[in-house]
């Protein structure tokens, strides 16, 4: 068993001179037993940290705490601290926020590390499938034109391109040169990213694009994060914890090194909530209404309790759906439509309406931090039915 992040944190913290990484190791990288009635994965390899002699003040509000880490061997290595550009991708759900502060614990310089947000609904006035608030961080946004909704809706034409914000404030394109294509309906509840076209052409796709086409990420190493975990899904299970990133091109004419890091695939979800606690980071409202995992608010894949939810706190994102499916003449399950997903489902008990509006809000004025910090509704047995 992974030993708690509280009990990582200890062993971390200095005297005496630094502290014995071999913990943090473990716990990102080290083989666990496979959960009891769980495949192992198929492939799997060996990681340890390298970390460096350094002091590492986590200033105003974290003041005080400081951790030391020295050198030791080890090989393979993920050393996050000797990269050029570390990139998160942040959705706002509690992985993506745990990915960013391991990587303030590690002594990530703050100015190095880039948060990156793909917007599912595009930048074009969709509101189909987001939830409407953001985390008040700064954050690169970069998205696909026209988003989830032109996507499902392209009728004989190529697929649309990308656009990414880029540093010094400017937005950036790429692609949009294909053969016309037809969709006309929901992706499909599948493991392939092929027919749940989704991750791949708002999420995956968009990051590829935009790795490619910033000159500055050649003749330089870049780390990206990514928060997938072991316990998600079975088809999550056989991910590697580290590996080359789709965007890679090391070997080219013109170098582009990007590796590839899932740091927390390991961890349970308590494992999670307790790095999170640590800092008292507010959770993503969703999480207080009472979803385990924070995606697309009508995910795809979302549960019958999801659903009853959804159409409780936002009927207006619902009904887009439904009215979807009967325009379509196909539902997104293959038995049931939204509506009759919702009507098996019972929603959250009393989700507070100041949650419902911080998480309708387009512009989250929650506090960052919570000073009474607590499980949020949706943690741990909360319903954490997602993307697969
Ligand atoms: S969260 Fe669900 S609907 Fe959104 S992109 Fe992922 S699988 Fe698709």
């Amino acid at each position: 068993m992974a030993q708690s992040f509280k009990a990582l944190v200890e062993k971390l913290a200095p005297p005496p001179g630094g502290a014995d990484f071999t913990a943090l190791a473990a716990l990102l990288g080290a083989p666990d037993p496979a959960p009891q009635g769980r495949q192992a994965p198929r492939r799997r390899r060996h990681l340890a940290l390298v970390p460096k002699l350094r002091d590492v003040d986590l200033e105003e509000r974290f003041a005080g705490l400081t951790y030391s880490f020295e050198p030791t061997v080890s090989t393979p290595a993920v050393d996050p601290l000797t990269y050029d550009h570390v990139i998160v991708a942040f959705s706002g759900g509690k992985d993506s926020m745990a990915l960013v502060l391991l990587l303030l614990l590690l002594g990530v310089p703050r100015e190095r590390i880039e948060l990156w947000h793909h917007e599912v609904d595009g930048n074009e006035g969709s509101t189909l499938m987001d939830w409407p608030c953001t985390l008040g961080l700064r954050i690169f946004r970069s998205w696909k034109i026209n988003g989830f909704e032109g996507e499902m809706l392209k009728n004989n034409v190529p697929t649309t391109g990308y656009l990414f914000e880029v540093p010094g404030g400017g937005v950036e394109s790429a692609g949009g040169e294909g053969k016309p294509g037809f969709r006309l309906q929901f992706p499909q509840k599948a493991a392939s990213l092929v027919t749940r076209w989704c991750s791949a052409y708002l999420k995956i796709m968009v990051m590829d694009a935009a790795i490619r086409n910033q000159g500055r990420f050649e003749g330089a190493r870049t780390l990206v994060l990514t928060g997938e975990r072991y316990d998600e899904s079975p088809n999550r299970q056989t991910y590697d914890v580290f590996e080359p990133h789709r965007a890679d091109l090391r070997d080219g004419r013109v170098p582009r090194l990007i590796d590839h890091w899932r740091p927390i695939h390991r961890w349970p979800e308590a494992e999670v909530w307790k790095l999170i606690e640590r800092f008292r980071i507010n959770p993503h409202p969703a999480y207080w209404l009472g979803w385990g995992r924070v995606s697309c608010a009508p995910c795809i894949f979302g549960s019958p309790d999801q659903w009853a939810s959804l159409r409780e706190v936002n009927p207006r994102q619902f009904n887009a759906v439904a009215d979807y499916e009967r325009q379509f003449g196909k539902t997104i399950d293959r038995h049931l439509s939204v509506h009759e997903m919702a009507d098996k489902g019972t929603p959250f008990p009393s989700m507070d309406p100041r949650h419902v509006q911080a998480a309708l809000s387009r512009v989250f004025t929650e506090p960052v931090f919570l000073d009474a910090w607590r499980l949020p509704r949706g943690a741990l047995l909360g319903d954490t039915t997602g993307p697969t």
